[in-house]
């Protein structure tokens, strides 16, 4: 059965053209021009969707608010999110990914890369529950806590080994160093972000050969990117 897509986007050229290439690649699509109608699509069981593509400028609610709206509701808690942005100062995004957004794009944007992206993110979330990571060249065991890399057991401490499990996860997607801090080092940590740079710069020297599996984020945060 394909998959559906709500685009909740108040510019007709933009949620038209994204509608054309989604249908191209068999999706289903519903479009919303407001938040509101948005919402209401979404949690209403007959038109629930698999992927929400929310646009940040909407008139009436505004996209964080829904985003954070639809985060609150139980039918939508794991629906992913990718947001479209005209914005694109870091702390929008930050704010965007906090409020829990998947992924962010940012406008003017190649509507191939959107496709790339919702691909790689229900992808994602049809794996969810898969207990190993697996390329070419890297394999994680998220249950048997095991790191290969080119055929080589990689020794990570725990917190390494959460680290990388938590990016792994939740490949493709950017993870904000306050949501690592979060997740790793448990919601009562305070301390300063440079713990968790030091952590990922000796995680990136055990993987040794497989190091660049983690990508920076400039400003935000750490991307999983796997060894393809
Ligand atoms: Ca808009």
């Amino acid at each position: 059965m394909s998959q559906q897509i709500l685009i909740i986007e108040d510019e007709p050229d933009i949620a038209e053209s994204l509608r054309y290439n989604f249908e191209r690649e068999n999706y289903k699509v519903l479009i919303a021009e407001s938040g509101e109608k948005g919402l209401r699509l979404s949690l209403d069981e007959h038109t629930s969707p698999d992927l929400i593509i929310l646009d940040l400028m909407l008139p009436g609610m505004s996209g964080l608010e829904l985003c954070r709206r639809l985060r609150r509701e139980p039918e939508t808690r794991r629906t992913p999110i990718i947001m479209l942005t005209a914005k694109v100062t870091e702390s929008d995004k930050i704010t965007g990914l906090e409020m829990g957004a998947d992924d962010y794009i940012v406008k003017p944007f190649s509507v191939k890369e959107v496709v790339a992206r919702v691909r790689a993110v229900l992808r994602r979330s049809d794996s969810g529950s898969i207990p190993r990571y697996e390329d070419d060249k890297l394999s994680i065991d998220f249950e048997d806590m095991r790191v290969v890399c080119s055929g080589n057991d990689v020794k990570l401490t725990r917190k390494e080994f959460a680290l990388l499990t938590n990016l792994a996860k939740n490949a493709g997607r950017v993870a904000t160093r306050q949501n690592l801090l979060d997740n790793v080092w448990g919601y009562s940590y305070f301390g300063d972000t440079r713990t968790l740079d030091v952590h990922i710069r000796r995680l990136r020297q055990k993987l040794g050969d497989c190091g660049n599996c983690i990508e920076t984020v400039v400003g935000i945060g750490y991307r999983f990117i796997g060894m393809k």
